[in-house]
């Protein structure tokens, strides 16, 4: 559990902690990681912009944006993201890795947002799309990806995405697959979607399910995120780390 300051040290922020209903007043899914190298986003919800400026975080200055699944609390930001990134001339070309359809699927929201302001065609914005159980390489970062079980239509992913030395996996939205194993392995952190404490409920986990299967995560590290209410009404029983808007960390 201790920081690993051999090499390279990334620092991790939390723009956004929360579920898609805002419970606890929390932002939607982002994760900010920042390497003298690199700056990436991990999942993009709704309220990403506000949330990285709330942070002081440039959008110019992200390089990278690797989505889960087609959820809005977790994607829905991007066209918001896009519109600002494209008044800020940034200097690197900006990568967003994604199952397949996000280009489609931003491009349609931007013109039902803001008819005609803006056609991704014209924005130095790399799509690569990513199947299930590929590994993809770009701006020195190794993303793996693995199914998970969460709304089909969404096209869910779990991603471990390895910078450097480090691993940060993250579940997205899932409930429990016994992939989650390989995908938190010795990783140095494993951030996991936890929404319910008790309540079980399809495509999601909750935390006593986790407990019973905590024993196989071999992660250094672990952050719960994505509560909905009950949670928030459980803190106080939770004896996990758990992620919080604008909690940072060094790996
Ligand atoms: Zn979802």
């Amino acid at each position: 559990m201790e920081h690993n300051i051999k090499e390279e040290t990334l620092t991790l922020t939390v723009i956004g902690s929360g579920d898609a209903f805002g419970s606890g007043g929390r932002l939607n899914t982002c994760f900010h990681v920042q390497t003298s190298g690199t700056q990436l986003l991990i999942d993009c919800g709704a309220t990403t912009l506000s949330g990285l400026k709330q942070r002081g975080i440039r959008v110019e200055d992200i390089e990278v944006i690797a989505i889960t699944h087609f959820h809005g609390d977790h994607y829905g930001g991007l066209p918001f993201f896009l519109l600002d990134y494209a008044r800020q001339n940034p200097a690197n070309p900006l990568t967003i890795i994604s199952p397949p359809g996000c280009k489609e699927r931003v491009q349609s929201l931007l013109d039902l947002l803001y008819p005609g302001s803006l056609q991704l065609d014209n924005l130095a914005v790399d799509f690569i799309e990513y199947q299930p159980n590929e590994v993809v390489k770009t701006n020195n970062l190794v993303v793996q990806t693995f199914p998970v079980v969460h709304v089909a239509a969404a096209i869910p992913n779990a991603l471990r995405i390895k910078i450097g030395n480090k691993i940060i996996s993250y579940s997205g939205d899932t409930e429990w697959t016994p992939d989650l194993v390989e995908l938190a392995r010795s990783a140095d952190l494993f951030i996991c979607q936890c929404n319910f404490y008790k309540k079980m409920s399809k495509g999601h986990l909750d935390y006593q399910t986790l407990l019973q299967h905590l024993p196989t995560l071999s992660c250094k590290r672990i952050w719960l995120t994505h509560f909905d209410a009950e949670m928030l009404d459980n803190l106080d029983k939770i004896d996990l780390e758990y992620a919080e808007d604008g909690k940072q960390i060094l790996i």
